[in-house]
């Protein structure tokens, strides 16, 4: 089959690979669509602890092609997607609801072969069926879906509180639908480009503003906000974010960092203005609920779909430079 395989960090080329055979407990997926995250980026640039060569891709949808020999529940040609996450099921985390934080963390297209192929195979038990009314684009975006129902877990977000969200990208467009939902009294976002603030304002903000203005136009949030998520990721952002703490504030890091990097915290305002500091990992059991708060036409993803790929122009999108007006980008085979 036809996959595009990472060899090493900065280097990648679509090839023949041997067609991935379901072990007894798995089925093997015909992939229709493939999400492009920022971790197969980090993949790619060799900033992630994946083991090379791998073929990356863990936002995927398709049908399934082969059954191994004790799975009962689904059927050839069935339309699925897949939770990516391998948890080992026995570690200390495991055994106390906390698989993301597994000391023997795995998941497919990071650390076993991914999507970014004509087939990848799956534990029977990671995949769910979609209906026919949910597009393979949609199936294929539920994965960042259940980062965000995890990290909106993590917030425990109150009817009424006042959020400033940094970053409007395709996690923080979702990020926006769902916070309006948990019942946000305003919502501001905060970007570098209007025309991500005008599907933000579009979408369940409340005001949208530019990097540029945002002295000027926050200038009435004097007593700051509730609630200040982080979803850039650039520690330049998230020193600025803290300035918006209100006191009793929450703040939620969603943003993936560079490894090293640090910001200074004001550990008297910590302190005084009882803050919480909130961090939130990738999926941790909340693929399923990602999957109906989609399914039931709660939460929108069809917009946030910007392009669709072929696997051959994977590559130099992956090499970049790349459009900072993108937002989800996904390969169709
Ligand atoms: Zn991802
Ligand atoms: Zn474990």
């Amino acid at each position: 089959m036809k996959a595009l395989v990472v060899e090493k960090p900065y280097t990648a080329s679509v090839k023949e690979v041997p067609y991935p055979k379901p072990g007894a407990d798995e089925v093997t997926i015909k992939v229709e669509n493939i999400g492009i995250c920022g971790t197969d980026i980090h993949i790619f640039q060799g900033e992630f602890l994946s083991p090379y060569p791998i073929i990356p891709g863990h936002e995927f949808s398709g049908t399934i092609y082969e059954v191994g020999e004790n799975v009962q529940d689904f059927e050839i040609g069935e339309r699925v997607t897949a939770d990516p996450s391998l948890f080992c099921g026995h570690c200390e985390f495991c055994l106390t609801n906390r698989g993301n934080q597994c000391e023997n963390w795995g998941a497919i297209g990071n650390t076993v072969d991914g999507s970014m192929a004509e087939y990848v195979k799956v534990p029977s038990g990671n995949v769910v069926t979609i209906p026919d009314a949910m597009s393979f684009g949609e199936a294929a975006f539920i994965e960042p879906m259940a980062c965000v129902v995890h990290g909106m877990n993590r917030l425990n977000l109150q009817v009424g509180n006042k959020v400033i969200l940094f970053g409007a990208g395709a996690m923080g467009q979702q990020l926006i639908q769902s916070i309006k939902m948990a019942g946000a009294s305003e919502l501001v976002v905060v970007d570098l480009s209007q025309d991500k603030l005008d599907m933000a304002f579009e979408w369940g903000a409340t005001k949208g503003v530019l990097s540029e203005n945002i002295q000027s136009e926050l200038r009435d949030y004097s007593n700051g906000f509730d609630v200040v998520i982080d979803a850039t990721g650039i520690p330049k952002v998230i020193e600025q974010a803290f300035q918006y703490m209100g006191k009793t504030a929450t703040y939620l890091q969603f943003g993936v960092t560079p490894k090293e990097a640090t910001v200074p915290l004001d550990t008297f305002k910590l302190y005084n203005d009882d803050w919480t500091i909130l961090g939130t990992m990738a999926i941790n059991h909340t693929f399923l609920p990602a999957f109906e708060w989609v399914k039931n036409g709660r939460i929108d993803l069809k917009h946030i779909i910007s392009k669709e790929i072929s696997l051959e122009e994977t590559i130099d999108f992956l090499k970049g430079p790349r459009n900072p007006d993108d937002l989800k980008v996904q390969i169709k085979l």
